[in-house]
């Protein structure tokens, strides 16, 4: 069935369903501005003081860089040979001192919040309100992969049935700039907690961001007494050097959060290694066409809130976007619901990360190729309902774009474009808007809204998305309760989603009990 993956594991956690399901309350779900991590309860009362802290801030330059950047082949191999000798003594403490480790870098990095969130905004133009759950879901990761440590430590998980596990050696984390510290940071987490050391590459337009979280690190095991060499944070050419750190043999596994491209590509490298060194092991959270329906059972007041928040948070910069809203039946029809929509949409307020009132930030760079095809072109059959206009000279500000009349099999349908534009395509039938919803080669995320409790289980059968949301945003999935990774071409290798129970149990190698090693 749909929901469940190739090894039969529950791949849309019905968990995903339900925002308000029992469960630990995550920090990621309380955006605490400025907040120690301790004194949660208060942040409310501290968000205005930390904005004005941080909009001081960012009219500063961001702090030079101090991670090394390397363009030699040579200079890979000193960095490899760094973590190989590290992750002996690292691999060698006990779990608990590793979990221990970890919580502290999430004070750390709770410590660093406002500085995280200037720097972002300075290097990828990511908005105070879209930065700030993203520091939360950083400290998240530290806390729950901590405990995945304790539970790894103890001999247990979840699908080990008595198997012992040895951390690979060292872990790649190469991440993307639309998420510059949840998605290193969590990679660079889960590597530690397993036991391996880890080498990060930085996105190259967001190396600063990652620093700054990798500092929180570093104190961590200074404090602790444990080598810097753990983690080492590179920026690297992608020439030779890039290509040797990838395929290197002594480099376990590969994480990867990008276009589903590079992780082919990456895949490609590695396993062309010494079959000796085990498989590509390229752990990739890739590419995504995301659609939400609406159904005439909907609160169609919550859909246009919804849809306006998953299309255009980041400036619809994530893989997790909502690209496509297929409106079932009478919605396609409805006057009301194309206004709202149409008002929604009309009235973000586009705008560079110092404007403190800005819903919308700039796109990384100026659009080209498939995003820009999205902005400035109508495909057959298709209107603008709200036309995106470029702002400013920069070329990076846009004002978001609603299309109608998306036809099915076209570009917009089919072609994930990474920015603000929405398109809208109408379905006949429920059955209809899931066959036009999985009919992409992608599989991340996908929404329902529809108060009907047989639409819903109906599309909870159907659908074939890695993270299901029915009646709530498709982007910001939540550590431990939304564990977050797709399927079809929206994963590359056999990985385990992000924030779940499996996510650091797979950086390593399981052997049974008994059986020679
Ligand atoms: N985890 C993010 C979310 O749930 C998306 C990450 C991405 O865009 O790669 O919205």
């Amino acid at each position: 069935p749909a929901m469940r993956d190739q090894e039969g594991r529950f791949r849309a956690s019905v968990a995903a369903i339900d925002t308000t399901a029992a469960g630990p309350r995550r920090s990621h779900e309380r955006p605490a501005i400025g907040d120690s991590f301790e004194n949660e309860a208060d942040s409310d009362a501290s968000l205005p003081a930390t904005r004005a802290w941080a909009l001081q801030h960012l009219a500063a330059d961001p702090a030079p860089l101090t991670s090394p950047d390397l363009d030699q082949v040579e200079q890979v191999e000193e960095v490899v040979a760094r973590g190989v000798a590290a992750s002996e003594q690292w691999a060698a403490l006990p779990a608990t001192r590793r979990a221990q480790i970890l919580r502290e870098a999430a004070r750390g990095m709770a410590r660093r919040r406002g500085e995280m969130i200037t720097v972002a905004a300075a290097e990828g133009g990511k908005t105070v309100e879209q930065t700030d759950p993203e520091v939360s879901e950083a400290i998240d990761f530290a806390t729950y992969y901590a405990d995945r440590a304790l539970e790894l430590g103890a001999g247990a998980s979840l699908h080990s049935d008595g198997a012992t596990f040895t951390p690979g050696r060292l872990v790649l984390v190469t991440p993307p700039w639309n998420f510059p510290i949840a998605i290193p940071i969590g990679g660079v987490l889960a590597g530690l907690a397993a036991g391996s050391a880890v080498v990060i590459k930085p996105a190259p337009p967001t190396p600063g961001c990652v620093e700054i979280a990798a500092e929180a690190v570093f104190e961590a095991l200074d404090a602790a007494g444990v080598s810097r060499d753990v983690l080492q944070v590179v920026r690297v050419a992608e020439n030779e050097a890039g290509k040797a750190l990838v395929s290197h043999a002594d480099v376990d596994t590969v994480i990867l959060t990008g276009a589903t491209d590079t992780a082919t590509l990456f895949g490609g490298w590695r396993a062309q290694r010494d079959p000796a060194v085990g498989g590509a092991r390229v752990y990739g959270e890739t590419s995504g066409k995301n659609a939400l329906i609406v159904t005439p059972a909907a609160d169609l007041d919550l859909a246009v809130a919804d849809l306006v928040k998953s299309a255009f948070g980041h400036a619809g910069q994530k893989c997790s976007a909502a690209s496509l809203a297929i409106l079932v039946g009478s919605v396609g029809s409805s006057d009301r619901f194309r206004r709202q929509l149409v008002d929604a949409v009309s009235s973000l307020r586009v705008g560079w990360p110092s404007d403190i009132g800005a819903t919308m930030g700039p796109v990384i760079e100026p659009p080209h190729g498939k995003l820009l095809r999205a902005l400035t072109t109508l495909e057959p059959g298709e209107t603008w309902l709200v036309e995106p206009r470029q702002l400013d000279d920069s070329g990076r500000l846009w004002s978001p774009g609603l299309k109608d009349g998306v036809a099915p099999g076209s570009f917009f349908h089919l072609t994930e474009v990474f920015g603000p534009v929405l398109g809208l395509m109408r379905a006949d039938s429920l059955e209809q808007a899931i066959e036009l919803q999985n009919a992409t080669a992608f599989g991340l995320t996908g929404g329902l809204h529809s108060l009907d409790e047989g639409e819903i289980d109906t599309w909870t059968d159907q659908v074939e998305v890695g993270n299901a949301y029915v009646n709530r945003h498709i982007t910001g999935a939540i550590v431990q309760r939304q564990s977050f990774g797709g399927w079809k071409a929206s994963a590359v290798g056999p990985g385990a989603k992000a924030g779940g129970p499996n996510y650091v149990a797979q950086l390593g190698t399981w052997r049974a009990a008994g059986l020679p090693t």
